[in-house]
């Protein structure tokens, strides 16, 4: 039995009590265990801030960049390890687990070259400056610069390296030392990530801690140059950000939170063209891929209801060959759900849109994985539904299932109707659109655009280099309004801002010019 640790003001820390159990979701054997208690939380953020912090500054962008690409090939030189513990401790399949470590080494990476393009100074300048009286005696400039204290990140079970790493990568670009805190059922690949920084000895002393278990009383310690940046629950979410100590002190709060994406088939995608084939390709992929249990899966996929007959066809018959079990079996396609309290809620969601909507594919209940003894393991197959009038069915746009189930809502064609189903979910992080009529992707940017963090725009001309909505690439962001949590994250340079003070710079121009 593998007991985590967790890693604080620069030691290693061994729990002796209070654990939580870690379980393989193939075959639910207890696999590991994790506990925070011990954890002198005030201690550890002072050493992170004072240390951290001070070693960090102290180093230019392109001097983090180096630090960042030296990460990202460290723990891609353990990409067999990380993959092999990523199918035992989330049961994803390898093809999945490498979506998550792979994810994290190419954001790190990407980070890593942003740095070294920054280059050798502390500070970022926004814009060229402007004459803010009658000359250039009185000038004005916008700059970044590092706040001096903690970067807690909190992320959810589904990505334990590419949460922690997407995030790390950010905030020790802009200079800030990270705390982060996996989620407890997938806390294993954090941890071992964790260890390869710290084995790395690339990060300066107090640039990295991490905590498995729970957090303590650290969230109310933290002050005004701290950041929260949390991904997870929307519920979790609302309740982390109310926290009065963070209102009191305004600590920046940022919120990836799930969300209801949406999938839009334009009317004119004929049925066998190249956008017909990558819309097909693209949603049995984002119902799929980590078992459906992705912040950016589709949930709700829009089709002009003239066309729902074939589109259902169709699909039903990409989502039937997958194989659903051990990610250790031959054939395999899909693993199995991470936790037992995720197959319940499932099995819950399936059955209360099965109130409103009829099931098309598959059971809405646990099965038998292939590889897996009979009866064990926390196995999902992909669900169908569809309904008769997306107006008529609020639980489809409020109720995230965090597994492979999705349902098919007709609508009448327009751009215009799209959009107002795709708002009824709240606001999302990506909406993919299939169209191969330009001015019906305007349309649709201009009467809903506000509801998504992301527009994926499947055409004709794109399908040869498409990556599939439910990519989050570091160069474009990811979060989204309302329901997604309103954040914002990655997105190339725009992602260090979070990390950053923006500060405006008045005075004579050539004080201000010479600012570095
Ligand atoms: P969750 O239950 O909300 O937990 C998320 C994280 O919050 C975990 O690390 C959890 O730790 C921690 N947490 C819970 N209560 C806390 C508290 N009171 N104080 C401090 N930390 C606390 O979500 P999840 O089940 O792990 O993740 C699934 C959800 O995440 C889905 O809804 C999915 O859509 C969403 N998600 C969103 C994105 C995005 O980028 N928008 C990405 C991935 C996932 P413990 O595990 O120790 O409880």
């Amino acid at each position: 039995m593998e007991t985590l640790r967790s890693h604080v003001h620069g030691a290693w820390h061994a729990a002796t009590d209070g654990f939580v159990p870690l379980h393989d979701p193939s075959t639910e054997a207890e696999i590991a265990r994790a506990s925070s208690v011990g954890i002198d939380f005030g201690a550890a953020l002072d050493h992170a801030r004072e240390v951290g912090g001070r070693a960090l500054r102290a180093m230019t962008f392109a001097e983090r960049g180096e630090m960042l690409i030296g990460l990202s090939k460290a723990i891609h030189a353990h990409r067999d390890e990380l993959l092999e513990l990523s199918m035992r401790d989330s049961g994803v399949t390898r093809k999945d687990a490498k979506f998550d470590i792979d994810g994290a080494t190419g954001t790190l990476s990407y980070y890593g070259y942003l740095g070294r393009e920054l280059g050798d100074r502390k500070i970022l300048f926004d814009g060229e400056g402007l004459a803010l009286g009658r000359s250039a005696k009185f000038w004005g400039r916008h700059a970044s610069v590092p706040r001096q204290g903690v970067a807690v990140h909190i992320n959810a079970f589904n990505f334990p390296a590419w949460g922690f790493a997407e995030k790390a990568a950010q905030a020790w670009l802009a200079g800030m030392p990270v705390v982060t805190k996996p989620a407890t059922s997938t806390a294993w690949v954090t941890a071992r990530c964790g260890e390869i920084v710290v084995e790395s000895g690339l990060a300066p002393e107090g640039a990295f801690s991490m905590i498995v278990g729970s957090t303590g009383d650290l969230l109310t310690r933290l002050g005004p140059q701290d950041v929260l940046a949390f991904t997870g629950s929307a519920d979790t979410g609302n309740r982390l950000r109310s926290i009065p100590e963070l209102i009191e002190r305004s600590v920046p709060v940022n919120i990836e939170a799930d969300s209801l994406n949406a999938t839009v088939l334009a009317p004119s995608v004929e049925e066998g063209s190249e956008t017909w084939g990558l819309f097909l390709r693209d949603v049995a992929r984002e119902i799929t891929q980590k078992s459906g249990q992705k912040c950016t899966a589709v949930r709700r996929i829009f089709v002009p209801r003239d066309r729902i007959a074939e589109v259902r066809e169709a699909l039903i018959e990409q989502l039937e060959g997958a194989v659903v079990g051990s990610p250790f079996a031959e054939g395999v396609t899909l693993g199995a759900l991470a936790t037992a309290s995720q197959l319940d809620d499932a099995v819950e969601g399936c059955a209360a849109i099965a109130a409103v909507a009829r099931r098309v594919h598959g059971t809405g209940e646990r099965v038998d994985g292939v590889g897996a003894e009979p009866g064990r393991g926390w196995f999902f197959g992909p669900t169908l539904f569809e309904a008769e009038d997306f107006r008529d069915v609020p639980i489809v746009h409020e109720r995230e299932v965090f597994a492979p189930v999705s349902t098919l809502l007709p609508y009448d064609g327009s751009a215009a109707e799209a959009m107002a189903g795709v708002a009824l979910g709240g606001g999302t992080l990506v909406t993919a659109l299939y169209n191969d009529e330009d001015a019906w992707f305007q349309a649709a940017l201009e009467s809903g655009g506000c509801w998504s963090g992301r527009f994926y725009l499947g055409s004709e001309k794109m399908v040869e280099q498409a990556l599939g909505s439910g990519l989050a690439l570091p160069q474009s962001l990811h979060g989204g309004p309302g329901r997604a949590g309103g954040g914002a994250e990655l997105g190339g340079e725009r992602g260090l801002s979070l990390y950053m003070q923006r500060i405006a710079l008045q005075g004579y121009r050539k004080v201000v010019d010479e600012l570095q």
